[in-house]
């Protein structure tokens, strides 16, 4: 079976395609011919993920997955979340987000946050969500250079070390996209045993 994966990160598809049995291959949307931006135009994560997959599979016909994922702050009631990428403007920079979060928790006690990533399957016409959340705490200053995003100033829940400060099989075993890339496969696995 073909299954798109609505992106053109080389790395998720490749970690992905190695946890799948060897009768799902995952196609990219460059492999589908889709060169459009996919519009991620709703409010919340889980449309998102819905918008993206379903657009694929609207367009193209295709069975195919799509993911979102946010950061959650307790003390700014879920901000940034659907706009964790644009926090501090369209240009989607790391550094400029992870400023204006540090900013706006200045003083703040409450340092609640959590990581939610979900994946929208679309499969032989009918829709799954899978979704995975880590816990943590956001610090007050940068600490690692590994990973990318909010990384370096995440410290996910009972750890003492940010997602910037591990090696990425640590992160990904604890993270958000590995809990919900886990439920996926174990659906995909379990639905194409005979
Ligand atoms: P996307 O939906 O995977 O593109 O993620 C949206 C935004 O959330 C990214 O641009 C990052 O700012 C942030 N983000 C997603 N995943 C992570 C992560 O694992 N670590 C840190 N930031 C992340």
């Amino acid at each position: 079976m073909k299954l798109v994966f609505a992106s053109n990160n080389k790395n998720k598809i490749a970690e992905i395609q190695q946890m799948l049995p060897s009768n799902i291959s995952i196609l990219s949307l460059e492999e589908i011919g889709c060169y459009e931006d996919i519009p991620e135009t709703a409010s919340t994560i889980e449309g998102n993920a819905i918008l993206k997959a379903n657009y694929v599979t609207e367009k193209f016909g295709y069975n195919c997955f799509a993911d979102d994922t946010g950061l959650e702050v307790e003390a700014l009631n879920g901000d940034p979340g659907v706009y964790s990428a644009r926090y501090a403007g369209e240009h989607k920079d790391a550094n400029d987000n992870m400023n204006k979060l540090l900013s706006e928790l200045e003083n703040q006690n409450n340092r609640n946050a959590q990581f939610k990533t979900v994946i929208a399957l679309n499969i032989e016409g009918n829709q799954n969500l899978f979704t995975g959340i880590i816990e943590g705490t956001i610090i007050d200053t940068k600490r690692g250079d590994k990973g990318f995003g909010y990384d370096p100033i995440f410290v996910p829940k009972n750890h003492n070390v940010t997602f910037a400060e591990m090696v990425m099989e640590e992160k990904a075993i604890l993270s958000h996209r590995g809990i919900a890339t886990r439920k996926l496969v174990d659906f995909l696995n379990k639905s194409s045993t005979p």
